[in-house]
């Protein structure tokens, strides 16, 4: 059975779920690529997981920088650094961050220092598609 662990920015526009069916064995993973770093985010992703995002209307910017590989999803409204995702063959991949989403029983747990920046495009990539977590996203006023 898969479990939810739910959370939101800090100001509450945008809200995730994310789902595993183990929990205890998601990984956490601190990455150290100078824009990470900044936010003092860690990721957890499940590839037989998902992840579900709501966002009030226009709050969600998204920010690129270097490879221009990944998309990073900020709340506009209150900075929140919320996820990170890829286009993939299989539909957009996605890694939560636990830390601005403030999810009990992922934010606290040990993370693994990860270093990206080495890797060749291509592995990177496939990487991606192989270990983050499939996501929903969807744009609804969070009383609707
Ligand atoms: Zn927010």
């Amino acid at each position: 059975m898969s479990h939810a662990l739910n959370g939101a920015c800090h100001c509450g526009a945008v809200r995730v779920s994310f789902e595993s069916p183990d929990m205890d064995a998601v990984p956490v993973f601190a990455c150290t690529c100078s824009f990470c770093r900044r936010h003092g985010a860690r990721y957890a992703r499940d590839p037989n997981g998902a992840l579900h995002v709501t966002a009030a209307p226009g709050v969600l910017g998204t920010y690129r920088f270097a490879a221009q590989a990944a998309d990073f999803w900020l709340c506009e409204q209150c900075g929140v650094l919320v996820f990170s995702s890829v286009e993939t063959p299989d539909g957009p991949r996605a890694t939560l961050n636990v830390v601005g989403t403030d999810i009990e029983g992922l934010k606290d747990r040990p993370a693994q220092s990860m270093d990206f920046g080495e890797q060749a495009a291509e592995d990177r990539a496939a990487r991606r598609q192989a270990m983050w977590t499939p996501l929903t996203l969807v744009e609804a006023s969070p009383s609707a």
